[in-house]
């Protein structure tokens, strides 16, 4: 591990240690261990604002500090990002996502037929890159659903 990275985990280790207990932890339709954003399974806890904008974003009045279950990928995409509330953190990640992903989601889909006709190792690559893009079309719309309801905090 780099002195980068190190100096990066320290840092965050402190203002977890500083500012973690303002923020309340909230949970929507009890569902704990996924992924708030995407709906895959939550290993990290995003805070919201970020914990690094704290002392810039307890300026405004009406800010709510809360933590939630979220992937490890959205947590490193949305990351210290100056997001005041979840709403704007699932917007940028809406279309961090599309800009990630595009060449895949842009891939065209095969019918079995033509599948058929590749020797073994690139259908099994194609095979592979279309179920990755089945998942991550999968998350993207759990984002745009996230993005159309109305949750107020
Ligand atoms: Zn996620």
């Amino acid at each position: 591990m780099s002195i980068l990275n190190i100096r990066k985990l320290f840092n965050k280790a402190g203002l977890v240690k500083k500012y973690n207990s303002v923020y309340k932890y909230i949970y929507y339709e009890n569902a704990q261990f996924v992924c708030h954003y995407c709906g895959v399974s939550a290993d990290t806890v995003d805070h919201v604002p970020p914990l690094s904008c704290y002392e810039d974003a307890k300026i405004y009045s009406n800010i709510d500090f809360v933590k939630i279950p979220c992937c490890r990928e959205c947590n490193s995409l949305a990351g210290n990002k100056f997001h005041l509330n979840i709403f704007e953190r699932n917007e940028f990640l809406f279309n961090r996502y599309k800009k990630r992903y595009k060449k895949l989601l842009n891939m065209p889909t095969w019918d079995k037929k033509d599948l058929k006709e590749l020797g073994s190792s690139l259908r099994k690559k194609i095979k592979n890159d279309l179920n990755r893009k089945n998942i991550i079309e999968e998350r993207i719309n759990f984002i745009k659903n996230n993005l159309t309801e109305n949750f107020a905090l």
